[in-house]
């Protein structure tokens, strides 16, 4: 079956007793032990649960998995995936990546005596001096946050797998949809979704999918033994997003293209960073491993302080000026206030995250009316 039939699909199948269209959400934490030859496999919430299964199912299917496991959040999924270092590991990761993420591995993983050494994962020259026989993971993103670059995923699958390490991918920012990691050599992919997946902005959830055995038993045993699941609430509402991912995306990205075409015009704009755009670095290998170029960008407004900056996303009537992304509706925030707030203004602006910065998810709202928004703001610079 192809994507969009597989998206309302798999793993949905109406209710057996009742023919429920929609699967039902099995709000309870334990199950009755009938007699030995009656019971399910379901015994406590915390192990398992039915609509958590119908969630897995259906989302490792998008991405082609054989194993899913779905989590509290996409910070527990990071979490669950790291809980497998142990003291004197070592993890490189992209300099580029989701705030959180970063201040995970610095604030949580460092002190545990896990060696955690940031890279440029477009230098592969750096990422391979980077390689020790301790190793055990490389951690990337694509497009990464918050200047949409592009990484070549099969290119730091093969430099992992030469030295024996694990490559993650958090492929939040592309959604399945866009970009299946495990088909361009990854081991494990990561997804909060909260983001594209959930696609309302009403539930906050994590997802995390492999084809490796061994990562799929720790990834189990670490919800099953720490517990970070999604309530089943969450689950049916991730699944009922789900539904309509294909459909979503394909206008992220349409509206995307037009926005960013629009931005690279403005003589407000310094520098805009989508990777649809034919002069952005990342535009062939984007061509290559995505299906189209997503629904986020980022764009540097001509701007002289973040104060000033904040004052023109304050004007903007129908972008909503908020963290997040990855809902219908438009968003847009302020990296070097907001996710990068806590960064020094040296390691900010080594990121290249500076304070006209801006990083916009675009909505599926009517283009015409984002675009007008967005020049009627810039005409306050
Ligand atoms: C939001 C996000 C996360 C964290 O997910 P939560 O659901 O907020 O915990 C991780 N990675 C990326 C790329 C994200 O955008």
């Amino acid at each position: 079956m192809r994507f969009a039939t597989r998206a309302l699909h798999t793993g949905q199948n109406p209710d057996q007793p009742t023919g429920s269209i929609m699967p039902p959400i099995y709000q309870t934490s334990t199950f009755k032990q009938q007699s030995e030859e009656k019971n399910s496999s379901y015994e406590y919430g915390r192990a398992s649960n039915p609509t958590r299964i119908i969630l897995e199912q259906n989302l490792a299917s998008l991405e082609d998995a054989k194993h899913g496991v779905a989590f509290a959040s996409g910070m527990s999924a990071t979490d669950g995936i790291l809980r497998a270092l142990r003291p004197g590991d070592h993890i490189i990761a992209s300099r580029d990546i989701y705030g959180g993420n970063y201040r995970y591995l610095k604030e949580v993983l460092a002190p545990m005596g896990i060696q955690v050494i940031f890279v440029d994962p477009n230098n592969i020259d750096a990422l391979e001096e980077a390689l020790t026989p301790q190793t055990k993971v490389i951690w990337i993103e694509s497009p990464t946050n918050p200047l949409i670059r592009i990484v070549n995923i099969s290119e730091i699958a093969e430099c992992a797998h030469s030295a024996g390490a694990t490559l993650v991918v958090d492929n939040t920012f592309a959604s399945p949809y866009l970009q299946q990691p495990l088909a361009l050599g990854a081991d494990v992919v990561l997804h909060s979704t909260t983001k594209y997946l959930g696609g309302h902005s009403d539930l906050i959830g994590g997802f995390v999918c492999t084809n490796n055995e061994e990562w799929a038993d720790h990834l189990r045993f670490q919800v099953k033994c720490v517990g970070a699941i999604p309530g089943p609430m969450d689950c049916f509402l991730v699944c009922r997003g789900v539904k309509t991912l294909h459909v979503r995306m394909e206008r992220h990205c349409a509206n995307a293209r037009k926005i960013a075409d629009f931005l690279d015009h403005h003589p407000k704009i310094v520098h805009v960073n989508y990777p649809g755009l034919e002069s952005n670095p990342g535009y062939t290998v984007a061509k290559k491993q995505m299906k189209d170029f997503g629904g986020m960008m980022s764009a540097v407004f001509r701007t002289s302080s973040s104060q000033e900056t904040r004052r023109i996303l304050y004007a903007l009537k129908v972008f909503t000026f908020a963290e997040s992304l990855g809902g219908v509706e438009s968003l847009i925030g302020h990296p070097a206030t907001m996710s990068h707030g806590a960064l020094t203004v040296e390691e900010r602006e080594d990121l290249g995250v500076c304070d006209g910065l801006v990083r916009i998810s675009v909505g599926i709202e009517d283009v015409n009316d984002l675009i007008e928004d967005l020049d009627q703001a810039l005409r306050k610079i």
